[in-house]
């Protein structure tokens, strides 16, 4: 049946549903600033965009500098120390289950870097302020994703 633009269903019971399946595929880029940080920690390297006017630093790497509104296409490898900048203990686990140990997700800044990253953090006694190191996965495991990072790690 098909209706027009106008008309509204008033009568559930005289709608019809079939079962079956459409063969989609998604595919999503990560855009160009998103490919080229994913390919930096391929190769173990933390990219950060930055403007070619104010020099301003971002990770993740963006397209365009907040600050001037100016396209950016240079990318400059920072860290690898930085700094826990917010952390949080979670002792959940992602299916509702209750952990021994808890697991510290933290946000990490780079110096001289807008911006950060968010990812698992690891060690003892970590907190704001804590200088931390990414842990990479080794090469061959490493798939152009923020996974590429293990964790971060006092360092
Ligand atoms: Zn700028």
């Amino acid at each position: 049946m098909r209706l027009p633009l106008k008309d509204r269903i008033s009568n559930t019971g005289e709608l019809k549903a079939w079962k079956g399946e459409i063969p989609f595929r998604y595919e999503y880029t990560a855009g160009i600033a998103g490919e080229r940080f994913l390919g930096g920690l391929r190769r173990g390297k933390i990219l950060a965009a930055e403007c070619g006017n104010c020099r301003s630093r971002y990770v993740p790497p963006k397209v365009y500098c907040v600050k001037c509104y100016l396209p950016m296409k240079d990318y400059v490898e920072v860290g690898p120390r930085a700094t826990v900048s917010a952390l949080a203990e979670s002792y959940v686990d992602f299916g509702g289950r209750r952990r021994s140990e808890p697991r510290v997700y933290a946000f990490m800044t780079f110096e001289g870097v807008n911006g950060g990253l968010v990812h698992l953090a690891g060690g003892k006694g970590l907190e704001v302020g804590s200088r931390v190191v990414p842990k990479f996965a080794p090469a061959s495991r490493r798939k152009g994703s923020l996974l590429d990072i293990e964790l971060f790690v006092r360092g």
